[in-house]
């Protein structure tokens, strides 16, 4: 089969590999449609320190099963898939919980954070454990299919963690990809005002289409007050999905008293500046979110079979694999919201 290979920094090599056989768990994926995520470009950059190469990345892709496994009881070959990048044993403590993103004894595909890292899916195929496999309907394309991992993630954030309600005043810094998810599902969970906050002009633009009602451009203006105007008691809820530092700052400088910060977007390492009193005082909540788990990308899946949100409304760019160093290169420049890649 073609891969591409990651075997050092910038050195994304597409090439004939052996095609995997599935153990009995697994099913042998033909892969449809694979998004680029920033974690992907971190770890073809050189950003990304903990991966050993040589590697296949890749984690949110959709596609159609070419062998099964013996054991595997859902699935049958033929059948249209989107993978969940995170397995999990649904047997420890955690995965009891409902906490299966937290599971020691499971594996990411093409990915970050748990022990175990299978190879990824910017590739003619890719092993995925049945555990993973969610049927994907008619309905949805594979290019939005793959998205369901992501527009997932923003759904756990902002609804299941910061508990978005009706009527409620939103604030996103950043409209990247996770931020323009984030708003289209505010837009239908009923949020009154979405605020959209970013450096690049284009992209503000672009989330007119996703649901925001303000824009507001923080490299020109200063970013509080513009909120401020719109919002004289402030924000429900600022949701950072941006990436950088600054922006988890002014996610905290944003907030009234029991605004609901959600801190999503930075993976980078450093600090920033927030007083504990002020918390204290402001009753300020502070939620975070990594990873998904099934319950989410079940309800992302319906979310996109009834129509509610389109994820593939933020598809700027289209790569087949043998152009994925194009493909790679497109995450820097700022025309452009999701990359995605067909092999
Ligand atoms: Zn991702
Ligand atoms: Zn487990």
């Amino acid at each position: 089969m073609r891969a591409a290979v990651l075997e050092g920094v910038k050195e994304l090599i597409v090439k004939d590999i052996p095609t995997p056989i599935p153990s009995d768990d697994m099913a042998l994926v033909r892969v449809k449609s694979c998004g680029i995520c920033m974690t992907d470009y971190k770890a073809y950059s050189g950003e990304r320190k903990n991966l050993e190469y040589p590697m296949i990345v890749g984690h949110e892709f959709s596609g159609v099963i070419e062998e099964v496994g013996n054991n595997l009881k859902s699935f049958k070959k033929g059948d249209e898939i989107i993978a969940s990048p995170v397995s999990n044993c649904g047997i420890c403590k955690n995965c009891r919980q409902g906490l299966a993103q937290y599971c020691k004894n499971g594996a990411v595909i093409g990915g970050d954070g748990m022990d175990k890292i299978l190879d990824g899916a910017f590739a003619e195929n890719v092993l995925v454990p049945e555990n993973s496999l969610y049927h994907k309907p008619r309905k949805i394309s594979f290019d939005a299919a793959a998205l369901t991992e992501p527009l997932a993630g923003s759904y756990k954030g902002l609804i299941e963690y910061s508990q978005l309600r009706i009527s409620e005043d939103l604030v996103i810094i950043g409209a990247g990809s996770m931020g323009l998810l984030a708003s289209m599902i505010a837009e239908k969970a009923g949020a009154s005002t979405i605020i959209m906050i970013d450096i690049d002009d284009w992209r503000l633009d672009f989330s007119k289409k996703c649901g925001a009602t303000h824009l507001i451009n923080s490299a020109k203006t200063d970013a509080i007050k513009e909120v401020y105007k719109v919002l004289p008691e402030g924000p429900d809820i600022v949701f950072e999905a941006a990436g950088p530092l600054p922006a988890a700052q002014l996610a905290f400088d944003l907030c009234r008293r029991g605004t609901r910060v959600n801190e999503f977007g930075v993976t980078t390492e450093g600090t920033i500046s927030v007083s504990p009193a002020e918390i204290h005082w402001k009753e300020t909540r502070v939620d975070a979110s990594f990873s998904v788990y099934p319950r989410v990308m079940q309800q992302s899946i319906r979310l996109m079979e009834k129509g509610i949100v389109d994820s593939s409304k933020i598809i700027t760019h289209r790569f087949s694999l043998d152009d994925i160093n194009e493909a790679m290169n497109t995450m820097k420049i700022s025309e452009r919201i999701k990359v995605i890649v067909n092999p």
